[in-house]
């Protein structure tokens, strides 16, 4: 497999800022004529706006995964107010009827056929995870016949090059496998997650399809709270399928990441979030709930 990095953002020279401004405050007192000093005021403005850094954002997560494994699947989060926090994200909608993608703040549903639909401003969901997207690098991939989902969360790695932070990931291009999963929606009283997947989980393979992988690497020290690891949803360039990522095949294209400055989570402000037990180790239920039970550590 070849990495070309083809873009970095921030640009390396927009490191160290106030230096650079600091030094021509002082150059400019040493001019004396007023042609001289506009000229310079003139570099300091282009200079500024050169230099500007793109906006420090969060990841902003509704509710926990251990709620949801815990079996609640009604939540109130709107996508009208998670519009408002983020533009990429991922998530589940209520009653399990389905995965949730957003991208480039449209926000969509894979059914259990893998179906995708988008969803209407007052679609709730139990859990959802979303930033403001604003790629920090991005690297073309390509011979990558054999690149496997594993390999492909490698690359995700040795581009973030933090793991102690999470990090957003775009991943464009044509798959040339997939191997996606959604679930029948459920009816009260509702089962956990585990048990869910045992008998209502739909998995649905997919070959050559273009399309969009959105993720999330969380630091393993966040489980619990997050999905710790890598977490994917696929919808494809047509809009028409959808799904989250048990397994990736990516034939060509483009792996772009942003790490995360900060992580906030909004908690379910009702009485079925305050009667849950989240004490207990859901390790065990997550590793078979996300597709990862047989996978090393
Ligand atoms: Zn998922």
């Amino acid at each position: 497999m070849t990495l070309t990095e083809t873009r970095r953002y921030p640009p390396d020279n927009s490191v160290g800022l106030n230096p650079v401004g600091l030094k021509s405050i002082e150059l400019v007192k040493r001019f004396r004529t007023f042609k001289r000093l506009k000229t310079v005021k003139s570099w300091l403005c282009l200079g500024l706006f050169v230099c500007q850094p793109a906006a420090a954002e969060d990841l902003v997560q509704y509710s926990t995964i251990g709620a949801l494994l815990a079996g609640e699947y009604d939540g109130d989060m709107s996508v009208a107010r998670l519009t408002r926090m983020g533009n990429f994200g991922l998530g589940a909608v209520n009653g399990l009827a389905g995965e949730m993608m957003a991208l480039d703040g449209a926000f969509y549903v894979a059914d259990a056929q893998g179906k995708t639909t988008r969803l209407e401003a007052d679609s709730r969901m139990p859990f959802a995870i979303v930033t403001r997207w604003q790629p920090q690098q991005t690297r073309s991939v390509q011979n990558v016949k054999n690149s496997d989902y594993a390999a492909l969360q490698q690359a995700c790695a040795g581009l973030a090059d933090n793991p102690n932070v999470p990090a957003a990931l775009r991943i464009d291009g044509l798959f040339s496998e997939l191997l996606l999963r959604s679930e029948r929606p459920q009816q009260k009283p509702y089962a956990p997650l585990a048990q869910v997947m045992k008998t209502d989980e739909v998995r649905f393979r997919a070959d050559d399809v273009r399309g969009t992988l959105i993720g999330f690497y969380t630091p393993g020290y966040l489980s619990g709270v997050s999905v710790p690891g890598y977490h994917f949803h696929f919808i494809a360039e047509d809009l028409r399928l959808g799904g989250h990522v048990l397994d990736a095949q990516l034939a060509q294209g483009n792996i772009s990441v942003q790490l995360l400055t900060g992580f906030r989570v909004e908690f379910p402000d009702n009485s079925r979030f305050a009667r849950l037990n989240l004490f207990e180790d859901h390790a065990q239920a997550l590793r078979r709930v996300e597709g990862l039970e047989g996978l090393p550590e």
